[in-house]
């Protein structure tokens, strides 16, 4: 049988893309090749392929990646939910992101290397400062919308 993560992080990423974390950082020891140096790496992480959802140094993973597992991973493997149910989770949890993603893109915001909260920090603050158009004001309302439903399904359903 296939690995849990196989099943579903393979068809997520979301711990990986900028959607829940902002960035990774090495513990005590952590040898990962992830840091060279760095003190953090900034998500989206540059060892993620967003098409396969892989890791490019999955078996050299940082141990903070190696110890995280979202509440999908944890309810399947108690057997709490099916993994059937934990990836309809997953596909409705991208496809808002998504949405956040394409509103911010309407807005201007389309720095895609930083991750999805500190683009929409950007947006709030020019929204606040007058940097958006009045005829924007709409999307903002929108984008605002989306971005709290996202915060309340990460909290509920994905942060452990
Ligand atoms: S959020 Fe959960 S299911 Fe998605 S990749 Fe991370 S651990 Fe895997
Ligand atoms: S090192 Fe790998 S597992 Fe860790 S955040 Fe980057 S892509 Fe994800």
């Amino acid at each position: 049988m296939k690995p849990l993560t196989d099943t579903l992080c393979l068809q997520c990423g979301l711990c990986c893309n900028g959607v829940l974390f902002g960035d990774v950082r090495p513990e005590a020891g952590d040898r990962s090749p992830l840091f060279a140096g760095r003190s953090r790496v900034n998500q989206p992480c540059p060892a993620f392929t967003a098409a396969t959802c892989a890791c490019a140094i999955y078996a050299e993973r940082p141990a903070r990646c190696r110890k995280f597992e979202c509440k999908q991973l944890l309810a399947v493997g108690a057997g709490e939910i099916s993994a059937e149910a934990a990836l309809k989770k997953i596909r409705a949890t991208k496809k808002l992101a998504a949405k956040v993603e394409r509103l911010l893109g309407e807005l201007g915001f389309n720095d895609t290397t930083l991750p999805l909260h500190r683009r929409f920090k950007r947006c709030q603050r020019a929204a606040e400062t007058g940097g958006l158009a009045a005829e924007q004001f709409d999307t903002l309302a929108d984008l605002q919308l989306a971005v709290h439903e996202l915060t309340l399904l990460l909290a509920k359903d994905f942060y452990s």
